[in-house]
């Protein structure tokens, strides 16, 4: 198959232009046009037609269509639905802050991860999505809607640290100058917690936001809730975000659903505090979103209400995440999922939380 222009960096770009013997300013030119959103080469008005007919024949140029569009009509949330290139689909979230509009985009079409809330991981994992089908959802999303777009939360479909290589490439694009210029400080990434990923992320001391999906604060209730934790336990995980953080200074978000007499109670939260002992942090309460196909239920308002009291008690900065587009099934994976369970024959998956771990 032919590689997709728009994964390539603009060094890369550069090489494989001067390569087809083309002058140096035609690198910047695709570039701006590939990260502009064009469909096709054709829209490249300034390149001479015989070079949009070679890259043409050489590259694919990705550009998903949009399948379904959700508005919410309670706080202006867009629920993207995008068919890809191959057929496969994957959700985007345009939602509306204070601070400015952020994305949240997929990495992967389905999840290997199998954690047992999650509607993403059903079906297993398809496929990851190259660097430019993730830049897609951004810059197709800012197209369709009109509305420019200031942040990037990776908590879409998929584990981000699981498709690593693309996601780093992704981050680089979007991060470029000559591209959306999208600030590292302005993006977070958010895992259910490989170890060794992290730590190389660690390792490149970008300037992002790691939320780090913990859920359960005891290898007990998390094993039984997230499969990744069999492999790399709590105590591997939080020794992990102390690393991160020591070497990027960045403070870690926590993700932590709240699940009913799973892992709300007043203990939780002790052993909870107990763990995050010296470790900056801010810890993101999210009430469960109900997935048809689990058992599990949202704890009840006050439950939360507690448990956010007992941690900011102890000097933990805690926060309950709004709830946004509750009207649109804007939670991850939920979209694709229905849209799945009513055209089955769409997409197979490769691979399951078993063969991963
Ligand atoms: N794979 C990554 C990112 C995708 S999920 C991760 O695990 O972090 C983004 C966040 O939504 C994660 O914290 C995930 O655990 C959480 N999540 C998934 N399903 C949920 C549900 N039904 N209710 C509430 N949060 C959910």
């Amino acid at each position: 198959m032919n590689t997709e222009i728009k994964s390539l960096t603009l060094p890369e770009l550069q090489a494989a232009l001067t390569e087809l013997g083309q002058p140096a300013f035609r690198a910047k030119q695709v570039y701006t046009w590939l990260h502009r959103g064009v469909r096709s080469f054709d829209e490249m008005t300034d390149l001479p037609k015989a070079l949009r007919q070679e890259l043409a024949g050489r590259y694919l140029l990705t550009a998903p269509e949009v399948l379904r569009r959700q508005s919410s009509a309670l706080d202006g949330t867009v629920k993207y639905l995008w068919q890809l290139h191959d057929g496969n689909c994957v959700e985007t979230v345009l939602m509306r802050y204070h601070h400015g509009n952020t994305v949240c985009i997929s990495s992967e079409v389905g999840c290997p991860m199998g954690c047992a809330f999650c509607a993403s991981t059903i079906g297993g994992l398809v496929r990851k999505l190259s660097a430019g089908e993730m830049l897609d959802e951004v810059l197709f999303t800012e197209r369709d809607s009109g509305q420019e777009i200031s942040n990037i939360v990776l908590m879409g479909i998929g584990e981000p640290l699981d498709n690593y290589d693309n996601v780093c490439r992704f981050l680089e694009l979007v991060n470029s100058e000559a591209g959306m210029n999208i600030g590292m400080r302005h993006i977070s990434l958010s895992t259910c917690g490989i170890v060794p990923r992290i730590l190389e992320l660690a390792e490149s001391r970008l300037q992002l936001t790691l939320s780090v999906s913990l859920h359960a604060p005891d290898d007990e209730t998390r094993s039984r809730i997230m499969p990744v934790n069999r492999r790399w336990p709590v105590e591997e995980l939080l020794e992990a975000c102390r690393v991160y953080y020591e070497k990027t200074g960045r403070r870690i978000s926590f993700e932590y659903a709240m699940i009913r007499d799973v892992n709300d109670s007043p203990e939780a939260a002790r052993l909870l505090l107990k763990r995050l002992r010296g470790l900056p942090a801010h810890v993101n309460l999210i009430p469960l979103n109900n997935v048809e196909e689990s058992p599990l239920m949202p704890s009840d308002r006050a439950t939360v209400l507690r448990f956010q009291k007992q941690l900011e008690d102890q000097g933990v900065a805690c926060t309950v995440r709004r709830t946004l587009g509750s009207d649109i099934d804007a939670s991850c994976g939920q979209l694709r999922r229905k849209y799945r369970n009513a055209n089955p024959a769409q997409e197979r998956p490769t691979r399951s939380a078993e063969d991963k771990l």
